[in-house]
């Protein structure tokens, strides 16, 4: 694989000879060439930036040196991608590594200051192949970081690169999922003792563990990487972002005007809120969504209360209600509740037969032993 890296700090880009791209280069498997933006500036000051159109803070990187850099080195050939790094690119994943680890070559467009002229994207996309690449939701001072960051990410998955292909395949990310914790010699370091399983011989006792706590971890730290519930019409749930305060705000004004018809409105919260309500329990709330033809029309949320996984606002579109989405979104939230979580929760009006009769058929009992919000009733199921 050829991968040319475009940059006005050259030096910054000296990592590339160490550690594993630097073997891979000995090794002849990538040929990497850096290349000093300057050498196609042609006034004494080598200038490559200059004031933005329309004003603003800061300077933008001209076109001109950038255009002629990929004349020189013939940008526009077949299997090949032009990678822009930059924060309003799409997110860098293990999946998109593998996608340009399938490249024949990789030209890295390092952007400074306040970023690039965007007629050099254009331009660049107009001759070949161009993915604009974010590392994270941060702003680098350049490109030059995300660029060594992708990089390493995509020449590792060249064939004939580690050593061991396997590791690849049961690294974190591979899967869907967060890779299990690691452990080696000695069996017991500070008092803490290898889990025994690890140490048992037994390869499909050890595969289930992996596979178990992979899992724990992401529902603890990565829950947005589980793969999606899908309904049967193939429409995910989703978590829901920020963005989707207003529409939730709206189905949910919706939704609880039928409660308030069959309980007294006044005890019915959800009714009361204002949409920066909404914001803030979006906030402290793990959220799920699900969209039809771009409209918001169910949500659920939920969130852990002790080692009760407490679920609530269960709201779909009164046009789409008893289509059984409300039992998908139920399924969904109760499926990606944590480790921790023994038992679900649910609240409901007092005076919502139709909702009790749902949650009933869906395993929850109604619990009388236990003190309910005004003008509510409580159910509750083991998790099982
Ligand atoms: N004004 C730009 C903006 O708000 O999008 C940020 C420019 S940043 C200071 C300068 C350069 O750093 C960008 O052109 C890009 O090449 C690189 N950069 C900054 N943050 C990045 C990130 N999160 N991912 C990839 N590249 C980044």
């Amino acid at each position: 694989m050829r991968l040319d890296y475009l940059t006005i700090f050259p030096d910054y880009l000296a990592p590339l000879d160490l550690s594993l791209p630097g073997k891979a280069a000995e090794g002849g498997l990538i040929d990497v060439r850096v290349h000093d933006l300057r050498t196609w500036t042609h006034d004494r000051h080598r200038t490559v930036d200059d004031t933005p159109y329309g004003g603003g803070a800061g300077m933008v990187m001209r076109p001109e040196p950038f255009g002629e850099a990929f004349d020189a080195l013939g940008v526009g050939a077949p299997d090949e991608t032009v990678v822009f790094p930059t924060p309003s690119g799409e997110p860098l994943t293990q999946r998109l590594a593998a996608e340009l680890a399938g490249r024949e070559r990789l030209v890295f467009v390092c952007g400074r200051y306040e970023g690039i002229d965007q007629r050099v994207v254009d331009h660049a996309r107009d001759r070949t192949d161009v993915r604009e690449i974010s590392l994270g939701d941060y702003v680098l001072n350049g490109g030059e970081v995300a660029a060594l960051a992708i990089t390493e990410a995509v020449v590792r998955l060249l064939p004939g690169f580690l050593g061991n292909a396997e590791s690849l395949a049961e690294e974190s990310h591979e899967g869907g999922l967060l890779e299990a914790p690691a452990y080696t010699k000695p069996p017991v370091w500070d008092g803490r003792a290898v889990p025994d399983v690890l140490r048992s011989g037994d390869h499909a006792a050890i595969a289930a563990w992996r596979r178990e706590e992979a899992v724990r971890r992401t529902v603890e730290r990565r829950p947005d990487l589980l793969p999606p519930s899908v309904l049967d019409d193939g429409t995910p749930i989703v978590r829901a972002v920020p963005a989707d305060a207003g529409e939730i705000f709206t189905l949910q004004r919706a939704c609880w005007v039928q409660e308030a018809l069959v309980n007294d409105p006044a005890e019915v919260p959800a009714l009361h809120e204002e949409l920066p309500d909404v914001q803030a329990w979006l906030e402290r709330w793990d959220t799920y969504v699900v969209r039809r033809a771009g409209r918001l029309v169910g949500a659920v949320r939920a969130r852990l209360e002790g080692t009760a996984w407490d679920i609530g606002r269960i709201m779909v579109a009164p046009d789409l209600q008893g289509a059984g989405l409300g039992r998908a979104l139920l399924e969904h939230v109760e499926r990606v509740a944590p480790a921790e979580a023994t038992s679900y929760v649910l609240f409901t009006g007092a005076g919502s037969v139709r909702n009790q009769r749902i949650y009933g058929k869906a395993g929850y009992r109604l619990r009388r032993d236990v003190e309910p919000p005004p003008g509510a009733v409580v159910l509750t199921k083991r998790r099982r």
